[in-house]
């Protein structure tokens, strides 16, 4: 069976971030499309990590989809795609349905990866959703309110783990009985960023209940815990031959790409679309790609301000394909080249630090926290746009939602906003470790852990 497409024949697989901001764009140039994507919701992933301590409704981290969408003249098909057929231009929906474009974007960003390792889909919990953290969050609120010793493990050094760690520090530090391990299989934390971060981070998690182990591969995911790989140095007491027991175990493997655009002529040696310089697919002239699922050009790792510029730059250059589409006087509009804008990545743990990381340097500094939920509240707000004053309500409830002890201990508890050295930052250089800035801030979080 074959569905009908949006009469512009243009079709946007996936509406996350890279997908609605290209959904955006094109309605912005008077275009209209036809939207697949099977989840209801659009989700701001880079805060889900506080779910974890509740600091996070799942509602605040959530906009319905299809009003987005038909607020923007698009119309959301809420199905997923299963395999595309290029010279045919159809993208197979499921076994029997069959969608035709036109145009396509493809916007459908990664799946989690488990590495190979058995017993991932069973025993570990995934973290790439607001309902995968909502129930994170809900196991380790009925684990530790059962009054016997916790052991979680996080597999994942990278930014999800160090903050899924940040966010069950923050609310269950002080519960006697509950240990975490971090297992990383690379040399060190956050490998893609400076080494100093991976010290700065050792440096504020010590004393914690928290042991951490790089370099140090796991073999399988059990009921019981984990099971690490055979080289793996046996480095902490709690590790009996190569098992680590656990009551959760949670995965912070990273992403890949789907399968379907792995199987298809999109796809590069590594699974994931590759792209030319103006983000079309050198397999069709016809298919734009933006966010995870492409190699964009420059692009280190995986970001959601790379994802939110690729979708514009897509859309605009998708845009000016058209025929006879003219601008300014008579010319036609030539696509642009993508160029990667090297934004600098926000990492928070918990209350205990946040850090703003950049190639070649690290600033530390928990006021840094503050600029991420701006961030996210921006935009959420900016999505909203269509709806913005209608929406003022759901804002005011997601500030709300803090809870006003919440709000307190934001404000006055120690290392709140208005306590002294609060806005103090430290900066750290990628070679040396020499620490540029100690601050009354960094000696009195000192004091206070
Ligand atoms: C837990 C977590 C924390 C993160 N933290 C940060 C951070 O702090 N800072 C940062 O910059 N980045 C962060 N990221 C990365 C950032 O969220 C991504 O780079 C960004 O979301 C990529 O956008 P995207 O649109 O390409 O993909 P996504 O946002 O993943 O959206 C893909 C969309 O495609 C849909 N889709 C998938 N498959 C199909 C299909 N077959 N058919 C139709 N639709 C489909 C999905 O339902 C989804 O809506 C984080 C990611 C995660 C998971």
């Amino acid at each position: 069976m074959s569905r009908g497409a949006d009469a512009s024949g243009i079709v946007i697989v996936g509406a996350g971030m890279a997908g609605l901001s290209a959904a955006r764009r094109l309605s912005d140039l008077g275009l209209r499309a036809t939207v697949v994507d099977p989840s209801p919701w659009f989700e701001w992933l880079p805060n889900i990590h506080e779910l974890l301590s509740g600091r996070k409704t799942p509602a605040s981290l959530r906009l319905d989809r299809q009003a987005l969408l038909a607020a923007m003249g698009h119309r959301l098909l809420a199905q997923r795609v299963t395999g595309i057929d290029l010279s045919a231009q159809r993208l197979h929906l499921g076994e029997q349905e069959e969608l035709p474009y036109d145009r396509l974007l493809l916007a459908c960003g990664g799946v989690d990866h488990d590495r190979g390792v058995e017993g991932v889909a069973g025993h570990a919990l995934p973290f790439k959703s607001v309902d995968d953290c909502y129930a994170i969050g809900s196991r380790l609120a009925r684990l530790m309110a059962s009054g016997r010793p916790v052991s979680v493990v996080i597999v994942g050094g990278g930014v999800e783990g160090i903050e899924a760690l940040g966010e069950i520090l923050r609310c269950y530090r002080q519960h006697a009985g509950l240990h975490v391990t971090l297992l990383e299989g690379g040399p060190r934390l956050m490998g893609q960023a400076p080494a100093v971060l991976d010290e700065m981070l050792r440096e504020r998690l010590a004393g914690q209940p928290v042991t951490i182990r790089c370099a140090t591969r796991v073999a399988a995911v059990t009921a019981t815990g984990v099971r690490l790989a055979a080289e793996a140095p046996a480095q902490a007491e709690s590790v009996a031959g190569a098992q680590l027991a656990a009551d959760m175990v949670i995965w912070t493997g990273g992403v890949r790409a789907p399968d379907w655009v792995a199987r298809s002529p999109l796809a590069g040696a590594d699974g994931w679309a590759t792209v030319t310089p103006t983000l079309q697919s050198p397999a069709s002239a016809r298919v734009w790609v933006c966010g995870d699922v492409g190699n964009l050009p420059g692009v280190r790792g995986k970001q959601a301000s790379d994802a939110l510029a690729a979708g514009v730059l897509a859309a605009s250059n998708l845009a000016a394909s058209f025929q006879g589409q003219k601008q300014g006087r008579g010319r036609r509009r030539r696509q642009q080249s993508f160029r990667a804008s090297p934004t600098p990545q926000l990492l928070t743990l918990g209350d205990l630090d946040d850090w703003l990381v950049t190639p070649d340097q690290v600033i530390a500094g928990p006021a840094l926290g503050e600029l991420k939920e701006a961030i996210y509240q921006f935009y959420m707000a900016r999505l909203d746009r269509s709806r913005r004053w209608r929406a003022l309500p759901g804002v005011a409830a997601r500030l709300g939602g803090y809870g006003w002890l919440q709000w307190q201990a934001l404000l006055t508890a120690p290392g709140g906003l208005l306590q002294p050295g609060r806005w103090m930052l430290r900066r750290r250089r990628a070679e040396g470790g020499a620490s540029l800035h100690k601050n009354r801030y960094e000696q009195g979080h000192k004091e206070k852990t």
